[in-house]
């Protein structure tokens, strides 16, 4: 669930040729933009190609490292098979450099929670592990707040919230997320496995906030004109 999306679809640009190639499809590193480009094969084996690609988009055309695993090539490289073979496979996930900046596009999360978790995962997609932390912790507060809660502290708030809004067990998730930030802002560390837990914890909180209601709403809504 905190993994990029991305589409990668290699396929033949051309059969053969002078200059064979691969065409991916795949969102730009860098910037998101959706790209449909040749990639230059920088090495392969018989299992594996690798592509460098630059980003077509005027603004962005930075670079990125593509590898293809493969299968069904029959101990043929890459190069010498025809493009139209069928046997012809992607083997596994593809792998890009740098990551790809994760996405967070659940349904019903208001746009400034939305944006500043995505800015959570991009922290701890990029290995700062303190900013995804400290970020968490603080989509954490603007939820619970947004929700309705109350208090003095983030404690407090996530507490005051009625039974039917976050439930006990949702609560205790909430308050991992606000102990693991807590961590991260006075100056204790923080692991790679509490950032996991915090913003896997986070991410629960704001299904049972926003996103399980919001689809109750709209299966409602899909439903009613049919029962009538
Ligand atoms: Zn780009």
């Amino acid at each position: 669930m905190l993994l990029p999306r991305m589409s990668l679809l290699p396929s033949f640009a051309r059969q053969g040729g002078p200059s064979p190639g691969i065409t991916v499809n795949y969102d730009c590193p860098w910037c998101d933009t959706h790209q449909v480009a040749k990639g230059l094969v920088a090495s392969e084996t018989y299992d594996d190609v690798w592509l460098t690609m630059v980003c077509a988009s005027t603004v962005c055309q930075r670079p990125a490292f593509l590898h293809i695993p493969l299968e069904g090539n029959n101990g043929t490289l890459w190069r010498n098979m025809s493009g139209s073979d069928p046997t012809f496979l992607q083997h596994g996930p593809l792998k890009i450099w740098p990551s790809p900046r994760p996405n967070y596009e659940d349904e019903g999360v208001p746009e400034p929670i939305r944006r500043d978790f995505e800015e959570a995962l991009q922290c701890q997609e990029s290995g700062y592990r303190f900013g995804a932390a400290l970020v968490g912790r603080r989509v954490l507060q603007a939820a619970v707040r947004d929700r309705g809660g109350k208090g003095n502290n983030l404690k407090e708030e996530i507490d005051s919230l009625l039974p039917d809004v976050l439930n006990a067990p949702l609560k205790d998730g909430a308050h991992e997320v606000r102990l693991v930030g807590n961590e991260a802002a006075h100056a204790e560390d923080v692991e790679e496995e509490d950032v996991d837990a915090l913003l896997g914890f986070a991410m629960d909180v704001l299904d049972a906030l926003y996103v399980i209601p919001f689809r109750v709403a709209e299966r409602k809504k899909a439903k009613s004109p049919a029962k009538k």
